[in-house]
């Protein structure tokens, strides 16, 4: 019997709005296998990014219930456990590349040259290898993404939430940084939730959720009996 990353049961998130109130995600259902990679697909404004934050335990539902089984309370979720890259630049500007994408292990207290050393490696996979020692306002948006994601990666977490990780990429990159995730994903069982707009990589996936005014039809698992 696997215990499942994530369990939500009628997952609601509203936020006032003038008098009245905005359903970001009404009433979801919805569960996380072990290393189960789920594409999110949706318009803007759908909700996407208000069920990651839920996933990540950065925000709370404002009724339902959501729970991470194999992972224990909320408060142990981060940094270890669940890891996020959002949008936008997260990079820190006064570290270099390698610095940024070694951080998390820094900060759990790792040595520093074993966390150097697997930054490293993890900057090689993303095509980032040749530029560890550039500070991020030496980079382009689809390096600093690439470091962004490198760094989300880098403590093995059980569950990965992305948030547009191939927007700044062109597509061959974007192709490739998403085979290197697909792959660090089945070598180390993570589950993933990817939010993307991009329907090359959403077919890649062997799940997709689809979002639309705040309702998530959770497809159904393919299961394959090879
Ligand atoms: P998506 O990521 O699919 O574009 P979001 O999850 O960002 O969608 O937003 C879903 C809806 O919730 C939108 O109508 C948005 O305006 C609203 N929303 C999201 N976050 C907040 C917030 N912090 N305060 C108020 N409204 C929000
Ligand atoms: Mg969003």
């Amino acid at each position: 019997m696997t215990e499942l990353v994530s369990l939500g049961r009628a997952v609601r998130r509203v936020f006032p709005s003038g008098d009245t109130q905005r359903v970001a995600l009404d009433t979801a259902d919805f569960d996380i296998e072990m290393n189960e990679s789920i594409a999110l697909v949706g318009p803007s404004g759908s909700g996407k990014t208000t069920l990651l934050h839920l996933l990540a335990g950065l925000d709370a539902p404002s009724s339902g219930q959501l729970t991470w089984p194999a992972l224990g309370p909320k408060e142990a979720l981060r940094p270890r456990k669940v890891a996020v890259a959002f949008q936008g630049p997260t990079l820190l500007p006064a570290l270099t590349v390698i610095e940024n994408v070694a951080l998390p292990l820094l900060l759990m207290g790792k040595p520093e040259d074993e966390s150097l050393q697997a930054a490293g490696e993890l900057l090689a996979r993303f095509e980032l290898g040749d530029l560890p020692n550039k500070f991020p306002d030496q980079i382009s948006g689809g390096q600093s993404q690439r470091a962004g994601l490198a760094r989300a990666l880098i403590t093995r977490p059980r569950l990965v939430l992305l948030d547009e990780p191939t927007g700044q990429q062109d597509h061959s990159t974007a192709a490739r940084v998403l085979g290197s995730l697909l792959e660090l994903l089945d070598e180390t069982g993570a589950a993933a939730v990817v939010a993307t707009h991009d329907e090359s990589i959403v077919a890649r996936f062997p799940r997709r959720w689809s979002l639309d005014g705040g309702h998530l039809f959770a497809e159904e698992r393919i299961r394959c009996s090879a």
